[in-house]
């Protein structure tokens, strides 16, 4: 059996400025992996590619590799990114092959391509017919009717923090190598589930994984449901469903309608209400008086990485040094310039420099507005590490060259390359012990609860400025299909 593995993993907002070239998708390389390196990279980690490879050896089946690519969110991905990638997976196909199994994200949209992912799978169709094509998606994607058509079998993650990537990739590539019938039935209701409410931690979406994982032990051969990514602008951004049987093309349709009724029964408990930053900021004050417990986490939720942040805006970290809070790690600001500014003064020197504020976000007409720092360079670092899980475990990280600015109450991670702070190890790298701080600034929403969520005494959603706002009102939609809840009240579920 000759199988062909990929990933290509990109969640796209398209209200962000962050460019997504080819080299975006590498880690510790210029470009992405490709051939035997990519098996070398992932075997062993909690990733779905690492799951294909280790069915793939177990299978005793022979393995391609022509990509393994992964971005931090950012805009929609440059053409010649997408055509080096799925070029590289056509061209393998093309070679001739048994099945293909794909590791991807579901919310990949491409300069020319809303869907990249239904664009690539189509492609693959077409030089393909009849190939099997198992896919793992992650739970936010935004699922178009081309993902639900090329494929035969999806499944995607069931917990968020995404701490099931492996399982997942089980998942997908079980029913496909052990010839079973797979028969898929997907669906949409018409509502976009708030990122802040969207934790299978809580409420509603711990029932409705919980009845996903459910199904599966009564038979199913996967079922999934994507709460959806709403800072896409395009028509199948929300929530959807894919349910895979052995056969029963009924059984996917109703067990597929089911979780997609638990998730519009529930649309109320998917809306999220922002709490005014100084209201915030005021309570992490008064919670601060003891260190008993563990850290308050300050999430600047309006930037944050894993939805597609620049990661640089002030408003949380200048808040919180405007407040005065003491004890604090703040992870992390993206600033390439100042990571050099610190590195030419070097460890030890006290430096005065701009920081953050460097992208301008055309799409909320908002200017980047850097702050001057006060503070001494405490470490300066390469940035690479590797995560300890449990999200993403073993993967390579890379926050490009990184630096800690220390301003005697504040320890600022600034850092160069996008990563969202989900694991210890990110910490580590920079020698801050977090959860010996009274507090730890964030620029995350859910996945910090995957590595650090255990050491938290106390969580203060701090909204501040960013692409990522949890305030839809500041974003213009004009391609999502509509009416869509809660953008529109009275939606209908059949919209
Ligand atoms: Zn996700």
């Amino acid at each position: 059996m000759r199988l062909v593995i990929a990933q290509v993993k990109h969640e796209t907002n398209t209200f962000s400025p962050v460019p997504t070239p080819l080299a975006r998708f590498a880690h510790g390389a210029p470009l992405p992996l490709e051939g035997p390196a990519v098996r070398d990279a992932y075997k062993g980690t909690g990733t779905a590619l690492g799951a294909f490879i280790d069915l793939a050896e177990q299978a005793g089946a022979e393995a391609v590799y022509p990509v393994a690519g992964n971005a931090a969110p950012s805009a929609p991905v440059e053409d010649e990114a997408y055509e080096a990638m799925a070029g590289r997976i056509v061209a393998a196909v093309a070679k001739g092959c048994d099945a293909v199994l794909l590791d991807l994200h579901g919310a990949m949209v491409t300069r020319s391509f809303d869907d990249g992912e239904g664009e690539l799978l189509a492609r693959i169709r077409r030089i393909a017919p009849s190939v099997p094509i198992g896919v793992a998606l992650d739970m936010h994607t935004n699922l178009f009717p081309a993902m639900g058509q090329h494929a035969t079998v999806i499944a995607g993650y069931q917990t968020y923090p995404h701490v099931d990537m492996y399982e997942t990739g089980v998942r997908a590539a079980t029913p496909i190598l052990k010839s079973s019938r797979p028969t898929m039935a997907f669906g949409h209701r018409p509502m976009l589930p708030h990122v802040m409410r969207q934790s299978s931690l809580d409420s509603p979406n711990r029932e409705i994984q919980a009845r996903a994982k459910e199904m599966e032990r009564q038979g199913a051969l996967a079922a999934s449901f994507f709460v959806g990514f709403p800072h896409a602008d395009i028509p199948y951004a929300g929530s959807s469903a894919v349910v895979v049987t052995d056969g029963d093309a009924r059984k996917a349709r109703s067990l597929c309608d089911e979780l997609l009724d638990m998730a519009w029964n529930a649309r109320k408990q998917f809306v999220y209400e922002v709490e005014p930053l100084e209201k915030s900021l005021l309570r992490a004050k008064e919670m601060g008086g003891s260190k008993a417990g563990g850290p308050v986490m300050l999430l600047d939720h309006y930037d944050n990485c894993a939805s597609c942040g620049t990661m640089d805006t002030m408003a949380v970290l200048g808040g919180i040094l405007d407040a005065g809070l003491a004890d604090v790690a703040a992870f992390a600001v993206f600033d390439p310039r100042a990571v050099e500014q610190m590195q030419r003064a070097g460890v030890g020197a006290r430096v005065t420099i701009p920081l953050g504020g460097n992208l301008e976000m055309p799409a909320l007409g908002l200017k980047g507005k850097p702050r001057q720092v006060t503070g001494n360079v405490r470490r300066i670092i390469g940035g690479i590490y590797r995560n300890e899980g449990p999200m993403a475990r073993g993967e390579l990280a890379d926050m490009g060259a990184a630096a800690v600015l220390d301003t005697g109450k504040v320890e600022i991670a600034v850092i160069s390359r996008h990563v969202e702070p989900h694991d210890i190890a990110s910490f580590r790298a920079l020698g801050i012990d977090p959860a010996g701080k009274r507090y730890v600034m964030l620029k995350s929403r859910v996945h910090w609860r995957a590595g650090l969520g255990p050491m938290a005494r106390a969580v203060v959603e701090c909204a501040g400025e960013g692409v990522c706002t949890s305030d839809y009102s500041q974003l213009q939609f004009r391609r999502v299909r509509r009416p869509v809840y809660p953008l529109d009240p009275d939606t209908r579920p059949t919209a």
